[in-house]
């Protein structure tokens, strides 16, 4: 298919499948991939790392304005590779915290909307189809049950976790936590956009939620070009 340069917006809670189908589609499309939960865990391992004050919301903003990202293939923050590190339980809890500060989300979104100025990107987060592109092309939301979504992230092998029962059971009620603090929180909380695709993942083959999304982005297309 001939590509023209889409923004392509991912959005949905943890353990909804957005990291699959938002690499899948960036390959096939041959976008660029941006995690920008990503950003978000690398500003707070920073901060961690430079013992700052996670609650101070000035001084966190000001480190996330002014980091050096490196976001494709490895995730770097000022050149430390933070790919494993950003992937704890800790900074699950870190990053939901700096990302509740205005001024962080301000000096992000900035930089978010700067990597996909030109199109040609496959954006994943929380508020990208509602916050930093409110205009993209394609909008999805990709949402699954508390349960499967505990599921697969208690068998992600980027996340160090623990097996079994009791994995699952603690990476439920962490998971809930978290997006129940996403979800509430008062700038830019987790919501569906009137505009997006809704897809529940729940029971279906990642690959099948590919192909719906990968429909959708067709259809975009198909319409960007009649213009
Ligand atoms: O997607 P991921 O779990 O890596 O995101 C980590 C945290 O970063 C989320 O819990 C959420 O609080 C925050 N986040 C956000 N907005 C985004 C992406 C992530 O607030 N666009």
């Amino acid at each position: 298919m001939s590509v023209r340069a889409l923004i392509v917006a991912i959005d949905g809670p943890s353990g909804a499948g957005k990291g699959t189908v938002a690499r899948t589609l960036a390959t096939r499309l041959r976008y660029r991939h941006i995690d920008t939960g990503a950003m978000y865990r690398a500003v707070a391992w920073k901060a961690v790392h430079d013992r700052l004050d996670l609650q101070n919301g000035d001084v966190i903003a000001a480190l996330a304005a002014c980091a050096a990202f490196d976001l494709e293939g490895r995730v770097r923050i000022d050149g430390h590779d933070v790919t494993d590190a950003i992937r704890t339980p800790e900074m699950d809890a870190a990053a939901a915290i700096v990302a509740r500060h205005s001024a962080v989300r301000r000096a992000l979104v900035a930089r978010q909307r700067a990597y996909g100025a030109d199109g040609g990107v496959v954006m994943e987060g929380r508020d990208i189809g509602t916050v930093v592109f409110p205009t993209a092309d394609v909008k999805i939301y990709l949402d699954a049950t508390p349960e499967e979504r505990a599921r697969r992230r208690a068998s992600d092998s980027a996340h160090a976790l623990g097996r079994g029962a009791e994995a699952i059971d603690s990476v439920a009620r962490a998971l809930e936590a978290r997006d129940h603090a996403d979800r509430t929180r008062a700038v830019s909380p987790l919501t569906v956009a009137p505009d997006a695709l809704y897809i529940d993942t729940t029971g279906q083959p990642i690959e099948r939620v590919v192909e719906q999304s990968l429909n959708a982005v067709t259809r975009a297309l198909e319409r960007v070009e009649a213009r």
